[in-house]
């Protein structure tokens, strides 16, 4: 049996279909406190629009190439979001794992 693995997702091909069901892997974690939108990076990081959803004070950091907002460092959300998706579209950074001991 061929198994394609997608980020938080599995496909499972079945045996008797030539379909392919796309089945959630697991629930996925609970975003930080304030993070009001989230996107994945073409590397597989997150960046996240933090701030009052309905004011000029949000904004965006990559946790992958630690990139953020700047020029101004907050805005309206539209422009936020806008710049954020952007950044996830063509950031390649990897993101950080755990360091173990
Ligand atoms: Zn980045």
């Amino acid at each position: 049996m061929k198994l394609l693995s997608l980020r938080g997702w599995k496909a499972v091909e079945l045996e008797a279909q030539p379909a392919v069901e796309v089945v959630p892997e697991a629930e996925p974690a609970a975003w930080p406190e304030g993070v009001v939108i989230r996107f994945v990076t073409v590397g597989g990081a997150h960046v996240d629009v933090t701030g009052p959803e309905y004011s000029d004070q949000t904004s965006w950091y990559c946790h992958g190439c630690k990139d953020k907002s700047q020029y101004p460092y907050a805005g309206y959300l539209s422009s936020t979001r806008s710049k954020a998706n952007d950044h996830a579209s063509a950031c390649r950074a990897l993101p950080k794992p755990e360091v173990s001991r």
